[in-house]
């Protein structure tokens, strides 16, 4: 069996991980997929520069590298009929014992995100939850997904989390994985260069994020809302919120239903936009 090559390898210089910065540490990520070359997105931007800085481990292994026939079988057709083709379970299990096999000692049990349009919905909340492990591996699934009995195999190895990223069906785990992956490293401290970037974002805080707007203040006849060029901070910090409130009120209605801290404030501005509504739909 070749040895799968990492994206980028865990074993930073030292100096490298000195300069990650005190409080930070690093995360482990590996992916398993037949398609290694689609992970190659994750080399770029703040998600490459922190692998690069070793703020996150990152190593993509090819399920392929784990079956010994000629043809590097990894799928066979379903028990009980049907279209589609089923994930072989011994490749599956090979890989996920090697990466059991590399961890470190003393680390915890690793987190296993299947891809699954059969999951649970992955959103902001499970993303901040992920962001504080210190181990996950992302399993792509392709043809009609992965056989049941590994599933389950792992269930007892790793803390198992078969994961959806919308209610839509993809042909393969790498897009989910790429996108869960993206959203939960950005969480690892020191991985965005200003973590005040994060903390008004859409779905932080259960709000989507208020309108933004970049020079010129004047822009083909449309104008900046004057309250961003008053340098009034309190004053911007509530039109932004009202903006937040609005546009959540407006757009996901399911969102704003389910927060319990909306101030005195935010209720009255609430009754405002709804009011305005109604006049303008009369
Ligand atoms: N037969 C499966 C079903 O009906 O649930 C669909 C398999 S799909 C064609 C192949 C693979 O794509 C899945 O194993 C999974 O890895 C991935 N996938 C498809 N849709 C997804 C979604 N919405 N979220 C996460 N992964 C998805």
């Amino acid at each position: 069996m070749s040895e799968p090559s990492p994206m980028s390898s865990n074993d930073t210089p030292a100096e490298e991980a000195a300069a990650v910065g005190q409080g930070d540490r690093a995360m482990s990520i590996d992916v398993v997929s037949i398609f290694p070359e689609y992970l190659a997105g994750l080399q770029l931007s703040l998600i490459g520069k922190a692998v690069e800085r070793g703020q996150l481990g990152l190593n993509v292994h090819d399920l392929r590298d784990f079956t010994f026939d000629r043809h590097n079988t990894v799928d066979d057709s379903p028990y009980g009929g049907g279209a589609g083709m089923v994930m072989k379970a011994e490749p599956w299990a090979l890989a996920l014992e090697h990466i059991l096999a590399g961890r470190p000692a003393g680390e915890a049990k690793p987190t296993l995100i299947v891809p699954s349009p059969a999951g649970e919905v992955f959103d902001q909340r499970i993303a901040e939850d992920l962001a504080s492990r210190q181990h996950l591996v992302f399993a792509c699934g392709r043809y009609e997904g992965i056989d049941q009995r590994v599933i389950d195999w792992a269930g007892e190895r790793f803390e198992l989390r078969p994961m959806s990223i919308g209610d839509y069906v993809l042909n393969g785990g790498e897009v989910a994985s790429m996108v869960m992956i993206e959203a939960i490293s950005r969480l690892i401290p020191g991985v965005i260069g200003n973590p005040e970037s994060l903390t008004e974002e859409s779905h932080e805080d259960g709000l989507l994020e208020y309108p933004i707007f970049t020079k010129p203040a004047s822009w083909r006849g449309r104008d900046v809302p004057e309250i961003l060029l008053s340098g009034n901070h309190a004053a911007i910090a509530r039109w932004r919120r009202d903006r937040r409130l609005e546009k959540t009120a407006e757009v996901r209605p399911d969102l704003l239903a389910r927060l319990t801290d909306l101030s005195g404030e935010d209720l009255a501005a609430l009754e405002r936009f709804e009011s305005e509504r109604g006049t303008v739909t009369e």
